[in-house]
């Protein structure tokens, strides 16, 4: 076997995106070279509807693992460079099954062809009889049978005009567009389970994504900001080059606590937060907020109260979760890996001054009477001021 592999890499949704296909192709290329800094001796191309990696031997599975966190890919698969020669690929093809047989077990298999090079002297059928015929000669009596519909390993190659490769399995990618191409968003990310997954699902849809926390750390600790920051690493592996906004709200909490009707604070709370996400977003240019609301999950969650908060703000407010249940938002936790962190016991700010009965349709009139009973336009601006911002490709893991 050679010691170098070549990754290729499939991306079924932009293919399908017309005259911006060179854009979409050009921004997932350059996610991919960024997803890859750091391994020596990897080199990118892009033959018509594929990239292609070739990579050192040693780094091929570091390839593969990097390559399973950038959204835009459908699959991908590491294989090999081969000559346009049926013994050849047919040997490599008998060291690549070889190892799944077990003895007196039947193994189901076929060989799949697709040419890039039309003018190749065999047709794709033919190339599957040739190089399927020599493997079986060799494996029959072995347990290998040829089984185009139910095979359990698939030979595939692709047979182009400058290159042949040929590779065993598919590794399905996470699909959906490459992070930047539809623009920047900003998420609200608390602790909790639901606003990572929020946040991963606009990553998925072309999205980069900053985040901002609201921190109530003299009341709560630093617990809530080490997790945020934890979770959002963990994200950014998914994009890179986002961001962490930290905006300290107990000044906030308090007034509201202070002022305001006890049924009202979560709504309340969440309005603020609604306004201050959108002033920092017209600031970094983000065309949108983000959110883990999921309808009715908890009494701020109504659609009444949803509506109460929209509307303090023009900007455009995403909802990835708004149908779903939580069965469904833990176990999309679980696959991008934030869960572990998510329930780790920290408290979070919406639950400190919380009131036993929050009202489940809040009124407009109710809450804006109880806003102008504190400044909340110059503690806004005070907390905006003391906005920290955190760099999430320089954070150090950990
Ligand atoms: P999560 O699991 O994301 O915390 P949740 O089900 O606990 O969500 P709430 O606590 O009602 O729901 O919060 C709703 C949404 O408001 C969150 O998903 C998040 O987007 C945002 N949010 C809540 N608290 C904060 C915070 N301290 N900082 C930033 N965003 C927050
Ligand atoms: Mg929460």
């Amino acid at each position: 076997m050679t010691e170098f592999r070549t990754l290729l890499i499939r991306y079924d949704e932009i293919g399908l995106k017309g005259r911006n296909r060179k854009y979409f192709e050009n921004c997932l290329l350059n996610n991919i070279k960024r997803a890859l800094d750091g391994l020596d001796g990897v080199r990118f191309r892009l033959p018509r509807g594929r990239v292609m990696i070739d990579s050192p031997a040693p780094l091929a599975d570091e390839c593969a693992k990097r390559l399973a966190y950038v959204p835009g890919i459908a699959s991908f698969s590491v294989g090999y460079q081969v000559n346009p020669d049926f013994e050849e690929m047919a040997a490599l093809g008998i060291q690549l099954i070889e190892p799944h047989l077990r003895s007196g077990d039947e193994l189901k298999f076929c060989v799949r062809t697709q040419r890039t090079d039309k003018s190749f002297y065999k047709t794709s059928p033919e190339i599957n009889f040739e190089v399927g015929s020599r493997i079986m000669a060799a494996l029959a009596e072995k347990g290998l049978v040829v089984n185009i519909k139910e095979a359990e390993i698939v030979i595939e190659l692709e047979i182009g005009r400058a290159e042949s490769v040929l590779f065993d399995h598919r590794i399905p990618g996470i699909r959906g567009l490459p992070v930047g191409c539809s623009g920047n968003v900003l998420s609200l990310l608390s602790g909790g389970i639901d606003s990572p997954v929020a946040s991963f699902f606009m990553m998925r849809r072309g999205c980069r994504v900053h985040f901002i926390f609201f921190d109530n750390q003299p009341f709560l600790g630093r617990g809530g900001l080490d997790k945020v920051l934890k979770l959002s690493k963990i994200l950014n592996r998914y994009q890179s080059r986002g961001r962490v906004y930290v905006v300290p709200f107990q000044d906030i909490q308090v007034a509201i606590r202070d002022h305001c009707s006890p049924e009202n604070r979560v709504v309340l709370y969440r309005r603020m937060m609604y306004r201050i996400g959108q002033e920092l977003a017209k600031k970094i240019k983000c065309l949108g907020l983000v959110t883990g609301e999921s309808l009715g999950q908890v009494a701020s969650q109504t659609l009444e109260n949803l509506a109460a908060v929209s509307c303090v703000v023009p900007i455009s407010v995403f909802r990835p979760l708004i149908g779903m249940d939580k069965q469904e938002i833990i176990a999309h936790a679980r696959k991008i890996e934030t869960y572990e962190i998510s329930i780790e016991p920290a408290p979070d700010c919406c639950s400190v001054f919380m009131p036993s009965r929050p009202a489940t349709r809040s009124r407009i009139d109710k809450l804006e009477r109880d806003e102008s009973k504190f400044p909340w336009q110059d503690l806004m601006q005070e907390a905006m001021g003391k906005t920290e911002v955190i760099d999430l490709d320089s954070l150090v893991s950990g």
